[in-house]
């Protein structure tokens, strides 16, 4: 054995387990595996999970904010246009420096898998190029998979099919879209036929933006559903974003999530960019604007919470924390029972691993060593503690290390130290 993880809590509610480790791969999962390794590591009961996976963000933007001005309005429509002044002035090389700054982020977060959606609406494909560069760069401990994403509209913008062409050709490994920003809901229509006809003919993946605003009447996703079924595509698309399911007709839903489900179409939240975008518009009573997550995972739909952004013309915090990301989840969508915690916790790791296509990943024997130890006991307390990331392990080798949280408490009469966990 390279290494032994002794005493750890796994996410399905094992205790004591041991956890053996051999050429990168899990081989042993069993309480007191009696085999000597040549490095142990104990857990003392923390939580050992698999880590976590951000299935939908911008990294071409990311860590960005502040230039060339900050969202003076907050909405989704200011930060598109923001974006597109801040475009022509882009390098490769800051786009690789604050790339591989939030990935550092994301290693010590443990946070090992991240599709992150490239703008490919500028001609020079500067960011297609710094991006294919970062995923070389970093393959060795994060998997970054990419969508060529026409930002300015697949038909709205002369060029953009011509160059999400030219960035599946350089290597883009998925299929992008925003059928909400193009100039008809005929035209948003007629870009998800293009797209998802384009890579059923490649053998790739969709993951589109899809129906991001508060109007009830987008309904881009019964769209994407039907050319996912139409094409055979089942397991292979994911509508992102979803927002304008929040303010849908109750009916109209009933009759969509078996639609999407038949279709094997996967959702995608974003709750800290949804809540913070979405209701802008409204007075009183402001809409949330995060689609229905309890009840497409009841309707048996694969569903992740998406980080989206951090610190970049949409948002300007964000620290590449997935337990922030489905904690904020959890409470929006009101998923406060034991078991909607623990889905929480699930559509941060599992479910966007699903998503991705990621072989290998998972707490099993024959899985990728790819681990976390948490500073918790259980997924529903790592949530509650956003718990440090005590180790990061990758192919069984540590990648990041960081203290247990801890104060020292100065009153009198009461203990001295204190974790926030129950005794
Ligand atoms: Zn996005």
């Amino acid at each position: 054995m390279d290494l032994i993880i002794r005493n750890a809590n796994l996410p399905d509610g094992r205790s004591a387990m041991d956890v053996g480790i051999l050429d990168g791969r899990i081989v042993a999962i069993e309480h007191a595996l009696p085999l000597q390794a040549h490095t142990e590591i104990k857990a003392n009961g923390n939580l050992v999970s698999p880590p976590f996976v951000d299935a939908h963000f911008h990294m071409d933007a990311t860590l960005s904010y502040g230039l060339p001005r900050v969202n003076q309005s907050g909405t989704l429509l200011e930060g598109i246009a923001l974006w597109g002044e801040l475009k022509p002035t882009l390098t490769q090389d800051a786009i690789v420096e604050r790339a591989l700054q939030y990935c550092d982020w994301a290693v010590a977060r443990g946070l090992l898998a991240i599709r992150s959606h490239v703008d490919i609406c500028d001609d020079r494909l500067l960011a297609v190029e710094a991006l294919l560069q970062v995923k070389q760069q970093v393959a060795a401990y994060i998997d970054l998979q990419l969508v060529a994403f026409p930002q300015d509209g697949l038909l709205r913008s002369a060029s953009a099919f011509a160059n999400l062409k030219r960035a599946i050709a350089m290597g883009i490994d998925v299929v992008g879209g925003i059928p909400h920003f193009e100039r008809s809901m005929a035209d948003g229509a007629e870009s998800v036929r293009l797209l998802c006809e384009f890579a059923a003919e490649k053998g790739l993946q969709v993951d589109m933006h899809c129906d991001e605003s508060d109007d009830p009447m987008s309904r881009h996703i019964e769209t994407l559903a039907y050319h996912s079924h139409r094409l055979g595509m089942q397991g292979r698309v994911t509508g992102s974003h979803l927002t304008s399911m929040h303010s849908m007709d109750n009916y109209y839903v009933s009759k969509l999530l078996p639609l999407m489900r038949e279709a094997g179409v996967a959702a995608i939240a974003n709750p800290l960019i949804n809540i913070t975008l979405q209701g802008r518009h409204d007075s009183y009573p402001k809409r949330r604007g995060m689609t229905r997550v309890p009840e497409l995972m009841a309707a048996g739909i694969d569903v992740a919470f998406g980080q989206d952004c951090a610190m970049d013309p949409w948002y300007s915090l964000g620290s590449a924390d997935m337990l922030e990301v489905a904690h904020m989840g959890l409470h929006v969508a009101q998923m406060t029972g034991q078991e909607a915690m623990q889905a929480c916790f699930h559509a941060v790791t599992e479910a966007p691993a699903k998503i991705m296509g990621l072989q290998g990943y998972g707490l099993q024997v024959g899985c990728h060593a790819d681990l976390l130890i948490l500073d918790a006991g259980n997924p529903v307390e790592a949530l509650r503690l956003r718990a440090a990331r005590l180790c990061v392990i990758r192919r069984g080798k540590v990648l990041s290390q960081m203290p247990a949280a801890q104060a020292q408490l100065h009153i009198s009469g009461r203990p001295a130290q204190l974790n926030f966990r129950l005794v």
